[in-house]
């Protein structure tokens, strides 16, 4: 059972050799623990907060190790509480063994996440940021470790105090309304709170998009479609400013996707050039087709590149009407040549010259803009959960006001609102999901 007064340890370390193994040890006997167990190198005793000392570790008489050990007092600690740390040598016995000394002094062996626990508890931290220590840990990759550090600096909490505050007001302005009937009419302030409860639930749906989340991360995708020959690989090493792909005047040569990455309103833009999709004759143009068609259909945008200097053929009609549905750009290239293509087009831009290429890049700039679209952004799968049961509250908060329902009926809708997004940061967060979370935790944090 978890029981918050005991003494806790741990190998912070992961387990296997190593040059040096962290122990941690938190709660009211850790500096009992670590003056009967740590001999001082210099023979004294008054141990100075925070600072780290050179010894031994003794259990009956014996050395066992080699170490290190600090002492941090609370509050000053990841845990609020008393901490100390013993490093000694690495490898999975010695740290065993100072373990095993640490347990017969008194703690008892901590559970996964029982330290992060802690300092939730003693509000050193609130869930979100919690769970960011864990996301941190098992990050991916860098942009994925500052999302991590973002969201442990708290930034998602504040996001998600903002938007309470903002129910707390709502339930405020019902409240009054309630309690003094006279002198506020209903009507006027259920239809101020239909627009402050549909305006919070779009930026918590905002919020929740998985989208946007995906351009944040990994970048736009922009795909560059059309039939061979029409300019593709030239269109993407001008937006490029380099030789990226290869050009060449035969058709049907660029059969795989090639990359090239571009930043353009602080958002990564890929670009992926696809093969010409027109009907393929060998196994490789096969494979080349569906990945292109694949990739279009993933796409945040298609540039659809046309021919301008020749009549267009049935596989532009084809493309144009194969992408009608998506985000796309029709772009008229080979405007340096005399216009023989009649299709109705967005821009008119020559690959060679870099005529009208700038108008593009703007295109491109601004979509990536809106995507960017300012505001918090969550990308955990609680808190997203979280989020959406909330705005669906808010959004049932609409209707109870617009079927002129009693206003304390809106207000059982607000405080759902609430109670979700107290889930989030650990307000109102139930025994059961504080335990779910940090069950996933490692030993040690
Ligand atoms: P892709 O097969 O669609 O990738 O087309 P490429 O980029 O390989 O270009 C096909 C041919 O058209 C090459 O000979 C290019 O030099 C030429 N080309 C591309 N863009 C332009 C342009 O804007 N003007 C002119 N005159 N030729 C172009």
């Amino acid at each position: 059972m978890y029981n918050p007064d005991d003494t806790i340890a741990a190998v912070a370390t992961p387990p296997g050799a190593g040059g040096i193994a962290v122990l941690r040890v938190s709660g009211d006997k850790a500096e009992a623990i670590l003056r009967s167990l740590f001999r001082r190198a210099d023979g004294e005793s008054d141990w100075e907060s925070h600072r780290l000392y050179y010894g031994r570790i003794i259990y009956e008489n014996e050395t066992i190790d080699e170490a290190m050990g600090v002492l941090m007092r609370a509050p000053r600690s990841y845990t609020r509480e008393d901490v100390a740390e013993l490093h000694c040598h690495g490898g999975e016995t010695t740290a065993r063994c100072v373990l095993d000394a640490v347990i017969a002094c008194g703690a008892r062996p901590a559970m996964p996440g029982e330290f992060t626990r802690r300092a939730f508890e003693h509000g050193r931290v609130d869930l979100a940021q919690a769970e960011a220590v864990m996301r941190l840990i098992g990050a991916s990759g860098e942009a994925a470790a500052r999302a991590a550090m973002r969201q442990m600096a708290g930034e998602t909490s504040r996001g998600v105090l903002a938007a309470r505050e903002q129910i707390i007001d709502m339930l405020a302005e019902i409240a009054a309304c309630t309690d003094f009937p006279d002198e506020i009419e209903e009507a006027p302030t259920a239809r101020a709170l239909i627009e402050k409860a549909g305006a919070l639930a779009d930026a918590l749906e905002n919020a929740c998009d998985a989208r946007r989340g995906r351009v944040l991360e990994q970048g736009l995708s922009v795909v560059i479609a059309g039939r061979p020959n029409v300019g593709k690989s030239s269109l993407l090493n001008a937006l490029l400013g380099e030789d990226a792909a290869i050009v060449t005047a035969q058709p049907g040569t660029t059969r795989d996707a090639v990359r090239g990455a571009l930043r353009l309103s602080g958002v990564r833009v890929n670009l992926i050039d696809t093969a010409g999709l027109r009907e393929a004759d060998s196994e490789a143009e096969r494979l080349g087709v569906s990945r292109a068609r694949q990739a279009m259909e993933s796409a945040d945008l298609i540039i659809l590149v046309l021919d301008g200097s020749i009549k267009e053929t049935t596989e532009d009609t084809a493309l144009l009407k194969e992408t009608a549905d998506s985000a796309r750009v029709v772009v008229l290239n080979k405007a340096d040549l005399k216009r023989e293509n009649g299709a109705a087009y967005d821009l008119a831009l020559s690959a060679k010259t870099g005529e009208g290429v700038p108008a593009l890049r703007e295109k491109l700039a601004s979509l990536a803009q809106s995507l960017q679209g300012g505001g918090a952004l969550l990308t955990q799968a609680r808190h997203i959960e979280a989020a959406k049961r909330a705005s669906r509250a808010l959004r049932a908060m609409q209707e109870t006001l617009r079927n002129a329902m009693p206003l304390d009926l809106a207000a059982v809708d607000a405080q759902e609102a609430l109670l979700a997004l107290g889930e989030i940061t650990g307000e109102d967060a139930t025994t059961d999901v504080l335990d779910a979370v940090f069950r996933q935790f490692c030993v040690g944090k």
